[in-house]
Order: C-alpha cells, then structure tokens, then sequence
C-alpha cells in the first residue's frame, strides 16, 4: 500500500476521533501520533482491523468525572473538578499517575491516559492504563489547605479505585505530600491497607528508587541510545527542563554518569549554569523546591549563572536535550535550534513535550530521539515494582529495585529498536514504540474478546 493511502487512512480516522471527542486538542495530537505509526502496521495484520482494536482503545473503558468541594484556611468554600479516566485493563489493572494543575481538563487526561496504555505495556509488567487528577493548584496553598483538598479528592475517588482495579500514582503537583494525604483518608474510609496508590513514603509502604526512577530511567534510555551510537554521557552538556521530581533525578543520573546539566527551568523562567549544576547545587534544588516550594530564579541569587524570565531552555547549546517539564514545550523553532546549535539526543522525560511539527524535525535530522512513552516509563515501572513488593509484603534493597528498573530501561530500548528499525539503519523510536507497546495490548484483547 502506498504512503498516500495509509495518510487518507490516517485522516479518516483522525476526522472520526475529532468528531468524537470535540476540543480535546492534546488528546486529538497523541491519537494522531500513534496511528501514524500503527495504521499501516494495523493493514499488513488484519486481525487488529477486523477486530476494531485501534477503535476500541481509542475509546476509554471509564471516565469517572466528580465535584471536589474543600474549605480553605479563610473558611471560604471551594469547588474543584476530579477526574479518572480507566483507558484500558487489558493487560493489568488501571495504572497511572494523578496530576494536580489549573491547566487539566478531560483532553489532557485522556492524551496522558491513551500514552500511558503503551507505556505501560513497554515495560512488560502487568499494568493496564488510567490517568486522573484534578484542575486544583497546589501552589501558594498551606500544608492544610492541600490536605483538605487530598482528603475530599480521595472520599469521592475511593470507591473507583483499589489494589486489583485500578492503582493511581503521582505526576505534576502530587508528590509524597499529596501521596501521603490521600493514602491516609484511602486508609480511613476503607479500612485497609493494601497497594492502592504508589510513591508512597518509605516508612508505608513505599519503594526505594521510586521517587528517582523516572528522571534515573530517562538518562538509562539515553544511555541506550547514545550506545548505539558509541557515545556515552562522560564530559556530554545536558540541557534539561523542570525543576520538579523528573528533572532533580535526571539532574542526579547524568552527574553520576560523568555529563554536566546547565539548565533546569519552571513554568517562569530558565537557569542557565556553565559550570554545571553539581551534587551540592543540586542538593539544595530539592530543598528549594521540595521544602521551601520557592522559585527556580532564586538560584542564580544562591549559585550565580544566568535567569531567562519566561523562556525554555532549548536556545542554549547543548549535546543531549532532556526535557522534563510539560507537553509540548519544545515547538518546531526550538527543535531546529537544538539541532542547528548540535544537539543529537532528545530523551523525552515529560510526556509529549515535543510538540508534532518539532518531532518531524528530529526525525528528519535522524538524531537519536526518544518519545515519552518510552523514555519515561521507568517511573511507572518502578510503580510497577512497588505493587509487587506491596502483594509480597516484601522491600527489596536500592540496588535490587535500580537494578530492575535498568533492566527494564535496557528492554524498552531494545523493543524500540526491534520494531523501529529502519532499511537505512536509524532507529525511529516513536515508531518502535508504538508498535512495541501495541502488539501487547491488541493480543490481550483479541482474547478477552468484544471487551
Ligand atoms: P513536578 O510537579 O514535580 O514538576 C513539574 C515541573 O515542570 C516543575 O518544574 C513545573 O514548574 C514545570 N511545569 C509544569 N507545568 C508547566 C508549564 N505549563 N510550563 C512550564 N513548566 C511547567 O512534576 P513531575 O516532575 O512529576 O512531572 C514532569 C513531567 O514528567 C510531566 O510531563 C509528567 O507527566 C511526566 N512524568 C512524570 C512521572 C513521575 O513519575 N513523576 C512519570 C512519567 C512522566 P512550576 O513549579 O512552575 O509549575
């Protein structure tokens, strides 16, 4: 079939998706992204076609949508929106992280929760796929305020969820904080305590190498990629954006791994720092951010460098860009600085943040970039991992669960190259990876039939 044909194929499909599911722009981009890579595969193997399985998981199984009303610290009444979305129990039960930001609507969650489903199944553990949260900020709220908040969320989520239907975690604005608040009043309206939520603390339950297993396992993809290359970390410039749980480990794995990060960034501005953000500067980052909540800008104050007020990091010249923030901060002009300024290697920490247009970019100039769905998936890996160890009742050691999660990194990689391989050798990666995390997915529900 020709290329022509697969693209009409592409936008019929697309038209009905638009239709569908009306406004819904992020969602409508991360559809789009995988089909162009899985219609022509979903042609040369008809018994997806036939069986409408495309269709089918473009369609979430559940969407549970709720009032979350809380009291702030001046007694006034708020009202936020709760989500969950239940993509798919395929494979596993609903696995995905919760995000707390003013942005969120139905369309993000569901890109989040339709990228999760392949994600999760790259990393070969038993894991369906959901993603939820809420439009509340926590940002500039009291300790008490977010609990609040956490509490009512979790009165109305509870009944949805549970250790064998459907598992929530973190992501942007739910960290340990908000993990801890909510597995409290899980605990107390359900009288249990089992594996309902992941990231959680160390003392209940929790794993180690969670809490650094996403940012960890994007610099092990990259590391992957640059190998196939014979390239490696040591004396490498890191551009990476975020400040929050992704970056600050991404920060820590390529230090030890001999590279130099000279940017971090938050939703005002970017650090640039020359001489590298090392151990100790890094150190007090996390203090900053994950204690004193403060701004990225009040780094230069502390360390020195440069503060770019309401811009991304991509202008500064780099080796290995590792954005770590949000979806789709690197647009097509930025994707041509990187390359233009030489960089070779895009590791996607963040989900989607490269937005179509700049992917083209990197595929055209065949550098080594890895899309979200695989490069970050050592954080729900890692999830997965703590699932086990919680039915086990078990903890396994840092260097066990650091060992796994580079196995599955290693894994990913090579299900990527395996299915992403082209004639001419390069590897496209959002290919592999569509392909790698479908086939899974699409066998399970083959067998489970009209599910
Ligand atoms: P955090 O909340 O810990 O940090 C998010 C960082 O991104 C902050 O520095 C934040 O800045 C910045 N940011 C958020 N929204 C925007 C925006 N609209 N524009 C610019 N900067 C922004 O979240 P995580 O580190 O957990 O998540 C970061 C990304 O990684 C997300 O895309 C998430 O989906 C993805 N991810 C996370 C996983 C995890 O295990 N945590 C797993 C897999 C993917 P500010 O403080 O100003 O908001």
């Amino acid at each position: 079939m020709s290329n022509n044909v697969y693209q009409q194929l592409v936008d019929d499909f697309m038209a009905r998706v638009k239709a569908k599911n009306p406004g819904e722009a992020e969602f409508h981009q991360a559809v789009q992204e995988v089909v162009e890579s899985l219609i022509p595969y979903v042609e040369e193997n008809p018994q997806y076609k036939h069986a409408k399985v495309l269709e089918r998981m473009t369609e979430p199984e559940r969407v549970i949508l709720f009032r979350v009303p809380w009291m702030d610290d001046k007694g006034e009444i708020q009202i936020n929106k709760g989500y969950r979305i239940e993509m798919s129990s395929a494979i596993g039960p609903y696995k995905g992280g919760l995000r707390f930001h003013p942005t969120v609507n139905l369309g993000i969650l569901k890109f989040l929760a339709y990228e999760q489903v392949l994600k999760n199944s790259l990393t070969t553990l038993p894991m369906g796929g959901g993603k939820g949260g809420s439009d509340f900020d926590p940002k500039g709220k009291s300790d008490n305020e977010v609990m609040r908040f956490c509490q009512s969320f979790m009165t109305e989520l509870q009944r949805h969820i549970g250790p064998n239907t459907d598992v929530p975690a973190g992501d942007i604005g739910v960290g340990g904080r908000e993990i801890g608040f909510m597995f409290g009043q899980y605990k107390r309206l359900r009288n249990e305590f089992t594996g309902v939520l992941t990231g959680k603390g160390l003392e209940w339950g929790g794993s180690l190498i969670r809490p650094e297993a996403t940012g960890y396992g994007n610099v092990y993809f990259a590391q992957e990629m640059l190998k196939t290359r014979g390239l490696d970390f040591a004396g490498k410039i890191v551009a990476i954006s975020g400040s929050g749980n992704v970056a600050q480990y991404a920060t820590e794995k390529v230090n030890m791994l001999g590279g130099k990060v000279v940017t971090l960034s938050d939703s005002n501005g970017t650090i640039y720092d020359p001489q590298g953000i090392d151990a100790e500067k890094l150190a007090w980052i996390l203090w900053l951010k994950n204690v004193k909540r403060g701004r990225i800008k009040e780094y230069v104050d502390k360390w020195g460098g440069e503060y770019f007020h309401d811009q991304r990091p991509w202008n500064v010249k780099c080796d290995v860009a590792l954005p770590c923030a949000t979806q789709n901060e690197i647009n097509k002009e930025d994707a041509i600085t990187l390359v233009k300024n030489g960089c070779y290697c895009v590791s996607e920490g963040a989900n989607m943040p490269s937005t179509p247009e700049a992917v083209e970019v990197f595929i055209e100039a065949k550098i080594l970039y890895g899309p979200g769905k695989a490069a970050n998936a050592g954080g729900v890996a890692t999830s997965g991992l703590e699932m086990s160890q919680n039915s086990m009742r078990l903890n396994w050691t840092r260097e066990r669960v650091d060992q796994e999660l580079h196995t599955i990194m290693v894994n990913i990689h090579n299900t990527c190259q395996k299915y992403g391989t082209e004639p001419d050798g390069f590897i496209n990666y959002v290919k592999g990876a569509n392909i790698g995390g479908f086939v899974k997915v699409a066998d399970s529900m083959l067998a489970q039939g009209l599910v």
